[in-house]
């Protein structure tokens, strides 16, 4: 086995995380270090992903992108600091690649991307509502955005925590449920994110 698969069968990206000093908080969350990151918004689990900026991928991504060093490098320095031995003479093998024509495991990972996207981009979009529709002391009414994003923003982290980390059945049954809805989500999110949609609301950072 070479260093990559050695240290990725035996180091988590929330182990590497914790080496190197971030301070993992509830649900395996931390500060993300790859964004200017005010609450805790990667997860750390055997890989990582942010849901701020969409950082992902394995533990030695992780240290790789940590350090400004290549993946060599880095699982290199995974092992040297795990206290990992490893294959040396197939250290440089680098990891296969394989090479196919679009399958129907290629149309469906487009399907799930897109689903994540959309979700994603939802998910955005009700955590600035519920900032920027937060209702004031004297107001009798909310308003109907901020009670959107207090009703659904649970849910689309249980969805995307489904689609970073969920088994491959999970995700396909996610991807074949919320098809439908996913279409229409896009459809509405572009209203709120073209810029030439509304007028009047620019001005905020
Ligand atoms: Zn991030």
């Amino acid at each position: 086995m070479n260093v990559f698969d050695t240290v990725k069968q035996s180091v988590t990206a929330r182990q590497a995380a914790e080496m190197y000093g971030l301070k993992i908080r509830r649900n395996n969350m931390v500060s993300c270090p790859f964004h200017n990151d005010r609450t805790p918004s990667m997860k750390v689990d055997n890989r990582f992903h942010c849901f701020g900026c969409g950082a992902d991928g394995d533990v030695i991504d992780f240290v790789s992108r940590i350090f400004g060093i290549s993946s060599l490098e880095a699982a290199q320095k995974i092992a040297s600091d795990f206290g990992i031995s490893y294959d040396v003479k197939s250290a440089v093998t680098k990891p296969k690649k394989i090479i196919c024509r679009k399958t129907d495991a290629q149309i469906y990972a487009e399907a799930e991307q897109r689903c994540f996207r959309v979700l994603s981009d939802y998910y955005h979009l009700l955590k600035k509502w519920e900032i920027d529709y937060a209702p004031n002391i004297d107001d009798e009414t909310c308003h109907p955005l901020f009670v959107e994003a207090l009703q659904r923003k649970t849910h689309l982290e249980y969805l995307l925590d489904i689609l970073v980390f969920g088994e491959i059945e999970e995700k396909a049954l996610l991807v074949m449920e919320y098809g439908k809805e996913v279409a229409s989500l896009e459809e509405r999110i572009s209203e709120f994110t073209c810029p030439d949609a509304e007028d009047g609301t620019g001005g905020s950072q």
